[in-house]
């Protein structure tokens, strides 16, 4: 009975779903057309824009209007219109260099579907009024120089809908990349499947995912860019499989898409739903792009996945290892007491983790998201270049502001080292060296972290990081404490700012619990062995990078500068590791950490004869 009645709600549920669809599908038929498609029709010569209001601010938008012209944003408000692939592909392939590839092919009305008019018809209405095939143009280009395999979905055509012949293209570009090694970005304006294919539409889902899983399996790149809208089964396909996941501004983005939903829920949805600042927030894409920034970022993104495998310089071993124990031991001179580096380390005004990767890389990408719950922004990553070179940064930003822009001290979630994993695994596949910053009171305790796997996301950055087969950095600029902060650091080379400190648990918290008298934290400070030099001592840190006695706050240019001649130099250094021996050698380091004696025989015997004694009784 529970089972005839759960079918009996699923296939209401499922109803509701394809009317909406329907509904979601008229509504996709009369979204606004800019005048790019326009332009491109047969019989049109004109070459400038219609006027047209825009939807959003209802500005009149023409020939006047710059960014209306060049990118159908609305120069006012900055509404992205739905653009056509052929516009896009001017906007992104260098210039005349695309060329489609793969069979010409064309959809079949296998189903004899009839909706308002029969599918065959539809087809033919839609390929006189587009000028396309069908919904999507698959080729080859260059971006920035870069070839690269390009794959666009055209809203104009079907609502961008994925039928057998968007399945087949879109699966041929990916296969046709992993031929040819070449990374692929798609750009994707869908209402997802095309219910006129029936469940045949469905298997597009299964049939592109697979070819993207095994274009994936030999290491190459993928950039997926979102417009609006971006809904069903694409985005929950081959769109959703992106390295990097890049939405325009306010871009309609969901599984369902919002008019479905609210048919669906039969209640208003919150405003912002269904909108890649909320899915930015959740975690789920990468960052958000204008239209018109889209090139460059396309372009820097192909740049980072191409060039680090032949970035990795030969140098001779030993050599710049030298030049950094010489600094380690110039600067352990005339260190501060415990105590005074745990001010200086939490110092307010002291460098936060954001500020060194800008220094490091002005040209720095944030990545956003965990792709799974969040995008923590006490955990800031993303790719950059240092001295011309692509490495992925993950940083701890211990300080950031609350809404009335006042200081805020906040502790990492577990979406936050959820992030940190991802961003360490698309370094594995970029092979580019991995840059952390640690500075952090703390992993969030809260009962929300421990709902959402605080433990497990700290468990897997360390499993993560012991054996990611690139160069890695780890440098405490601040408090580095306990498991939130030594998760990033098991590192090829950890480096240590003088008055950073490195603790099991906070001065504080351990006067309480041992002493029960936090009067006693500053003598504890001392006992926990925290400072720079003492974990130099202890071989937890290679090196230690000078501060001004007052701290780094008070000289944050001359830090960081000291902080980037030990990057690159220890750079250097690890590039001549051959990556077998680099991974062997830093188990090895990890292996040692630990302080233990053999027991003596006198002290075992002595016991064992206690023992056979008292069992003899
Ligand atoms: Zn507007």
């Amino acid at each position: 009975m529970a089972n005839i009645m759960h079918a009996l709600q699923n296939s209401r549920a499922l109803e509701a779903v394809l009317s909406a669809t329907a509904a979601s599908q008229r509504w996709l038929a009369t979204a606004p057309s800019p005048w790019s498609i326009a332009r491109l029709l047969p019989g049109d010569s004109s070459g400038s824009p219609p006027v047209f209001l825009c939807p959003q601010c209802q500005s009149r938008l023409g020939s006047g209007n710059e960014t209306y012209r060049r990118f159908a944003v609305c120069d006012y408000c900055g509404y992205h219109l739905v653009w056509s692939a052929n516009a896009r592909i001017e906007q992104l392939a260098d210039r005349e260099t695309f060329r489609t590839i793969g069979r010409l092919i064309q959809a079949v009305d296998f189903l004899r579907f009839v909706d308002e008019l029969p599918y065959a018809t539809r087809l033919k209405l839609e390929r006189e009024k587009t000028g396309l095939n069908d919904a999507a143009i698959i080729g080859r280009c260059r971006i920035g120089q870069i070839d690269v395999v390009l794959a666009l979905l055209d809203f104009h055509f079907m609502g961008g809908s994925m039928g057998s012949v968007v399945g087949e293209q879109i699966t041929g570009a990916f296969e046709y990349a992993l031929r040819h090694r070449l990374p692929v970005v798609t750009v994707v304006n869908t209402g997802g499947a095309r219910m006129q294919e029936g469940t045949i539409s469905l298997m597009q889902m299964p049939r592109t995912a697979a070819a993207v899983q095994r274009f994936h399996a030999a290491g190459l790149f993928y950039c997926s860019v979102l417009a609006s809208p971006t809904t069903g089964g694409v985005w929950a396909s081959f769109a959703n499989l992106g390295d990097v996941i890049l939405a325009e501004p306010k871009a309609i983005i969901g599984f369902a898409g919002p008019r479905v939903a609210e048919q669906v829920l039969g209640q208003r949805l919150p405003e912002g739903s269904y909108r890649s600042e909320m899915l930015l927030a959740a975690g789920m894409i990468d960052a958000i792009v204008p239209r018109e920034e889209l090139r460059p970022v396309v372009s820097w993104l192909l740049q980072a996945a191409l060039s680090p495998a032949s970035e990795r310089r030969k140098g001779r071993p030993g050599q710049s290892q030298r030049a950094g124990r010489s600094l380690s031991t110039t600067v352990t001179e005339g260190l501060n007491s415990a105590w005074e580096s745990v001010k200086l380390a939490r110092h307010p005004n002291r460098p936060t983790a954001t500020e060194y990767i800008r220094y490091l890389s002005p040209s720095f990408l944030e990545l956003h998201g965990d792709r799974c719950y969040g995008d923590d922004p006490t955990m800031v990553t993303g790719l950059g270049r240092i001295d011309g070179r692509v490495v992925m940064f993950i940083g701890e930003q211990r300080r950031s502001e609350d809404r009335d822009g006042q200081p805020l001290i906040t502790r990492p979630k577990p979406e936050g080292f959820r992030k940190a994993i991802r961003m360490m695994e698309l370094a594995r596949q970029l092979g580019c060296p991995v840059i952390t910053f640690i500075d952090t009171i703390g992993a969030d305790p809260g009962p929300e972290s421990e709902r959402h796997g605080i433990a497990w996301s700290l468990a897997h950055c360390l499993a993560t990081m012991s054996d990611l087969p690139v160069p890695t950095i780890a440098a405490i600029i601040g408090e580095g404490a306990s498991g939130g902060a030594v998760v990033l650091a098991l590192a090829d080379h950890v480096m240590m700012l003088q008055y950073a400190i490195y603790e099991v648990i906070a001065p504080e918290s351990a006067a309480t619990i041992l002493y029960r008298d936090v009067l006693q934290t500053e003598q504890i400070a001392a006992q926990l062995k925290l400072t720079a030099a003492d974990c130099l001592d202890l071989g937890i840190v290679e090196t230690i990078i000078p501060e001004p006695a007052s701290g780094a706050h008070s000289d944050p240019e001359m830090v960081m500068n000291a902080l980037k001649v030990e990057v690159l130099d220890t750079l250097a250094e690890l590039d001549h590791w051959p990556l077998k021996h680099l991974l062997q050698r830093r188990y090895r380091k990890f292996r040692g950490m630990g302080r233990v004696q053999r027991r003596s025989l006198k002290v075992i015997g002595a016991r064992l004869v206690k023992l056979l004694a008292a069992s003899s009784h």
